[in-house]
């Protein structure tokens, strides 16, 4: 970790800095006086650093966590600040360059390294994290890390965000698009928690500015912000900054963000695959629905609960509990033991291992982010899927999934199909309070599938791709939203929704990712990215157009 990445400024109280003319423009008078750039890194020289194909970096910076994806981009610009990047937009502006953005570099789809994108904008060195005292909410810079943020956050404050459980995630994509961890059961996914944004977008008259929005009710800009808390990234400009505030939370810093438990139970533990039988399974899915439909209220004592149910591969080991429980509340020790018992009953067999730890909290966070090699590993290929659910597995999805876990002409060590127990504090707010509408499911499913090998993308991606279409054989292939399905995560983004020997069902790829959200999404893209200079495969369409 660089210590680049682990300083801490408090705006406001650092050295004022010029602005552009740009970057002065901003959206309202608070921030027209402070900038991001007041506290973002300064430039490295007279030239903001760009990387063309001669340049010995450029091969490491062309691909990000799913090495099956390489760009091909005649330079990567490398701004350290809002100024820099309102400058860099100018430039592919005028010239007609397509830009994509990087910040962590972890998109599963070909958003940001394919062949079509001319300039990489590569924001990996505006990663600040700290406390603006103006706005009352801490910010958080695109190119900072998960670990990095939640270090800072909790070391400064004692407060956390409820965001992912991979160190290396960027806040760029990661928060735009949503953000799901352990915590999230308590206190919502991180867009929830977004109180302004800053981005730098493209008028229709090619003016290029930096903007901020909030989600204050007078904020002329506030649909900005609203698009950004869940709609995903790369649609409507570059994020230089994030703000982060809960909603209603007044006072102190430390009152402003969820404050983490001292200490929490670190649970791992593993059920031996090759004891649960199809039976046992199709018990194991129903009483694992039925449990998180029960404790999915916000007022469940399971909300201090938050844990991925690992069914992987069979060939591949136990099936495994990974999570985390608030040691603080009461009975915590006890509330786990019962879940954990529960699982076993399901399952007709007991655990082959349980390790169990109570560990401060940021112990907890820092060994789960940075725990096996899918987490750490960036020449890994990948292929992810996601899936919301509603009501309980129908038994052709239970076939279907035991099939295809248990088929003994497929291995691979990191394939899994992960519950992740979603409700609680999730589905507390509204489908239109913010761009993510996901907010009457209990369950999401996360298909995972790490290898390493060019030669094994073919096995992969057909093992990914023949159990994702056959467990939703009844609607076209694809989780529709309807009774018992509800669509999918924006931040685990698949290209297979747009394609129409995949996706048989007439709900198309945007109303799986946003459902009804997605038409005033539209309505933002007219008005912030009226020439749709901000594109990828799946980025929002401007109205009338597919
Ligand atoms: C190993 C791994 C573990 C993960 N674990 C979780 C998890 O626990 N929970 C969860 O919810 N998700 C998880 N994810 C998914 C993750 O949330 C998304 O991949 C997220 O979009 C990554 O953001 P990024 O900035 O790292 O990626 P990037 O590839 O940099 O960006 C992702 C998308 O956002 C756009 N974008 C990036 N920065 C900006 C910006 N500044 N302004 C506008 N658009 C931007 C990009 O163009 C791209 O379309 C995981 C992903 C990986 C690879």
């Amino acid at each position: 970790m660089s210590m680049l990445n682990r300083r801490r400024f408090l705006a406001g109280t650092g050295a004022a800095v010029a602005t552009s003319g740009a970057v002065a423009a901003l959206g309202t008078p608070a921030a027209a006086a402070q900038p991001a750039a007041a506290a973002q890194g300064a430039s490295r020289g007279a030239r903001i650093t760009t990387v063309t194909p001669a340049d010995p970096r450029y091969v490491d910076m062309v691909s990000g966590s799913n090495a099956r994806l390489v760009g091909t981009p005649e330079a990567i610009r490398v701004p350290a600040n809002t100024q820099e990047v309102v400058e860099v937009v100018r430039e592919a502006v005028r010239d007609r360059k397509q830009i994509v953005i990087r910040s962590g570099g972890h998109c599963f789809e070909d958003f940001t390294f394919n062949n079509e994108a001319e300039i990489l904008i590569d924001l990996r060195l505006i990663n600040q994290v700290g406390y603006d005292d103006r706005r009352k909410a801490f910010y958080v810079d695109p190119g900072a890390t998960l670990l990095d943020i939640y270090e800072t956050l909790h070391s400064g404050w004692g407060v956390t965000l409820p965001g992912g459980g991979c160190h290396s995630v960027g806040a760029g994509g990661h928060f735009a698009g949503g953000g799901y961890g352990v915590l999230s059961r308590e206190h919502g996914i991180v867009s929830d928690h977004i109180y302004a944004v800053e981005v730098v977008t493209v008028d229709k008259a090619g003016k290029v500015r930096a903007v901020i929005a909030s989600r204050d009710p007078k904020d002329p800009n506030r649909d900005l912000l609203w698009a950004f808390a869940g709609g995903g990234g790369g649609n409507f400009g570059v994020v230089t900054r994030y703000w982060l505030r809960t909603r209603g939370a007044t006072g102190a810093p430390e009152n402003l963000l969820p404050r983490p438990p001292s200490t929490v139970y670190y649970v791992q533990v593993g059920w031996p695959w090759e004891k649960v039988t199809k039976a046992a399974f199709k018990r194991l899915l129903q009483k694992y629905t039925e449990w998180s439909r029960k404790h999915s209220g916000a007022d469940s004592p399971y909300t201090a609960l938050g844990h991925w149910l690992f069914i992987q591969h069979q060939s591949s080991g136990p099936i495994l509990l990974v999570g985390q429980m608030d040691a603080t509340v009461p009975d915590a020790r006890k509330l786990l033991d019962d879940f954990i018992d529960y699982l076993s009953a399901a399952m007709g067999t007991e655990p082959v291992w349980s390790d169990i730890q109570h560990l401060p909290f940021m112990k907890a966070t820092t060994f789960g982010t940075t725990a096996g090699e899918p987490l750490n590993n960036p020449n890994l290929r990948t292929m992810h899927k996601s899936a919301y659910m509603k009501s309980d597995f129908p038994d052709r999805q239970v076939e279907v999934l035991y099939r295809q876990l248990t088929r003994p002409d497929y291995t691979n060590q990191y394939t899994y199909v992960v519950l992740h127990s979603a409700g609680g504090q999730i589905n507390e707010l509204s489908a239109t309070e913010t761009a993510s509408s996901h907010r009457d499911s209990h369950l999401v499913i996360f298909y995972e599938c790490y290898w390493h090998k060019a030669e094994d993308d073919e096995k992969n991606l057909g093992w990914m791709r023949d159990t994702y279409r056959e467990v939703y054989a009844d609607t076209g292939g694809v989780p529709v939203p309807n009774r018992v399905t509800d669509g999918c995560y924006i931040n685990y983004p698949d290209k297979d929704l747009s394609d129409p020997e995949l996706n048989k069902s007439s709900v198309p790829w945007h109303d799986l990712y946003y459902k009804g959200n997605y038409r005033r999404l539209q309505q933002v893209k007219a008005k912030w990215d009226p020439t749709d200079f901000f594109r990828h495969r799946h980025s929002v369409r401007l109205p009338g157009k597919r």
